[in-house]
């Protein structure tokens, strides 16, 4: 997928300022932050979006879903976050690698996202 912007942060040919990376995934900061901490955790694998995972791919999934706790810590928050993952276009998916978003570093609004 070399089009693929997020392909290209992992094979490092954009870079990313890097919280956690393994065999399976990558998190990095977000370049347009919407909350005091805002990382993208990203499969290594190309999966477009979560409506592309299958029974084949979800144990890259299901680590990040492991990880993802310890990423949060490594990231600074302490007291909470949320975990956001836009799929499509009603949901305005800008980047079309499956990604979640952890944000906090702060008391968040309440709403549906
Ligand atoms: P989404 O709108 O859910 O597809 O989220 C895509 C996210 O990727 C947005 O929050 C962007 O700010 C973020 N983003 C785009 N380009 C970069 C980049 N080069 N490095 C880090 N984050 C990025
Ligand atoms: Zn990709």
């Amino acid at each position: 997928m070399t089009d693929c912007l997020f392909c290209k942060i992992i094979a490092g040919t954009i870079p990313s300022n890097k919280v956690y990376e393994d065999d399976d995934m990558l998190a990095f900061h977000d370049i347009n932050p919407e909350a005091p901490v805002h990382v993208l955790v990203i499969p290594k694998a190309h999966i477009p979006s979560m409506d592309g995972v299958t029974a084949e791919n979800s144990c890259a999934v299901a680590k990040i879903f492991e990880k993802i706790p310890e990423i949060a810590k490594m990231a600074g928050i302490t007291n909470g976050y949320r975990l956001i993952s836009n799929c499509g276009e009603d949901a305005g998916q800008t980047v079309h690698h499956l990604h979640f978003h952890i944000v906090g570093g702060t008391k968040l609004p309440v709403h549906i996202v």
